[in-house]
């Protein structure tokens, strides 16, 4: 079977010109130019590129309308959610999951991580899944000092522990010991606000009067008076399997150590916006040469699950950043955080593929494929009729 599109454009650079797909067994074995007169799927004027990797959400919270009027800031947005979360009926939880999920792929989102509490896990793994989840088990609150390692192993991919200023660090040490030979892979929620920092260096603030109102014992969180990164390598939690959310307020030093560890930093721009009115350092994460991806978060914190306005939303604002750059967060940086390996056109599931109806600039085509695209516009190649 062979696809043509005028345009095909890979993650690494590759753009080509009235180009076809020769597919066998649902993979693309070879990308090039069309031959004249040759047979062909014929797709259009627009773009075939890969379906973006969204490497954090909490899809259990897709029917949280984030609502900004609600909230005058993140204290008040994070006692709405444990509110939320206190009174969350569960059996609306595959519900949730497929609003989210259907969001997701109108969006051209091929893979997501996906955070999902314990008692999650049993419930869904028959869920019927239209896209490529990647599961994490969040540990958040109290009474979780050792979970089952076969539950986690049989049924998730990782493990989130929610924050390293809401998991004391006794737990996460305890739990990691159930891991004697080598952690599994870990995601966190880390130097987001000012609160955490401030809690970590010294055990004071308003986050702890948060964690003492919801019956926290303060002290399994010492030793205080380390930086959130510190904190981590204090408990041997960074490595290359490890995935740190947010990274708002990043020092030199901890931009060094997660180099140094090959860790990645996911950034989750809209979000970031909405709760905390500010980006990470994300020019000099490029410069430092930090493995990056993007994510939406939940619709707890944003309006919808397009990483296309999140990448759009990283162009407004980092102008100097090459498109490319960007794009390749969402892609390929994302497949290697979520470990599906090398991310590119050649070698690809079909599935994995998408179709954009876009007049491509040739001088600019990251940027003018992320400011072009219209969900309305948008194919999956491998749910085309007739292949
Ligand atoms: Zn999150």
């Amino acid at each position: 079977m062979i696809i043509r599109s005028k345009w095909i454009l890979d993650s690494n650079g590759t753009l080509l010109e009235n180009a076809v797909l020769d597919i066998e067994n649902g993979r693309v074995i070879q990308v090039r130019k069309a031959k004249c007169y040759e047979k062909s799927y014929d797709l259009g004027d627009g773009v075939v590129t890969l379906g973006l990797i969204n490497c954090h959400n909490h899809l259990w919270l897709s029917h949280v309308n984030y609502d900004p009027s609600s909230y005058n800031n993140f204290l008040d947005w994070t006692k709405f959610i444990i509110r939320y979360v206190d009174e969350y009926e569960k059996d609306r939880v595959l519900s949730a999951l497929e609003t989210g999920i259907a969001q997701s792929k109108a969006f051209g989102t091929y893979c997501i991580l996906d955070i999902q509490p314990l008692w999650m896990l049993e419930l869904c793994c028959e869920f019927k899944l239209d896209i490529k989840l990647v599961r994490y088990v969040e540990i958040l609150g109290k009474g979780l000092d050792e979970i089952d390692k076969a539950l986690i192993l049989n049924h998730t991919d990782g493990i989130c522990f929610h924050g390293p200023h809401t998991v004391a660090s006794d737990t996460m040490r305890k739990i990691l010991l159930g891991f004697p030979n080598k952690n599994p892979p870990i995601t966190i929620h880390i130097a987001e606000s000012e609160y955490e920092i401030e809690f970590l260096r010294t055990g004071k603030g308003p986050w702890k009067e948060l964690l003492i109102e919801r019956g926290f014992d303060i002290s399994r969180f010492a030793p205080f008076g380390r930086s959130p990164c510190e904190r981590l390598l204090d408990l041997g939690i960074l490595g290359p399997e490890t995935i740190l959310v947010h990274c708002l307020h990043l020092t030199q030093k901890e931009i060094q150590i997660l180099k140094q560890k090959g860790s990645f930093i996911c950034i989750c721009p809209r979000s970031n916006l909405n709760l905390h009115k500010r980006l990470p350092p994300l020019d000099e994460l490029l410069r430092y040469g930090i493995n990056l991806c993007l994510g939406t978060d939940s619709l707890a914190s944003v309006i919808d699950l397009s990483l296309w306005e999140d990448m759009k939303c990283l162009l407004e604002h980092f102008p100097q950043i090459e498109p490319k750059s960007i794009f390749q967060m969402a892609t390929e940086g994302g497949a290697q955080a979520v470990g599906l390996g090398h991310y590119s056109i050649e070698g690809a599931v079909i599935k994995s593929l998408i179709y954009v109806e876009s007049e491509l600039d040739v001088k600019d085509p990251y940027g003018s494929l992320i400011y072009s695209f219209d969900p309305k516009g948008m194919k999956w190649i491998g749910e085309l009729n007739g292949l």
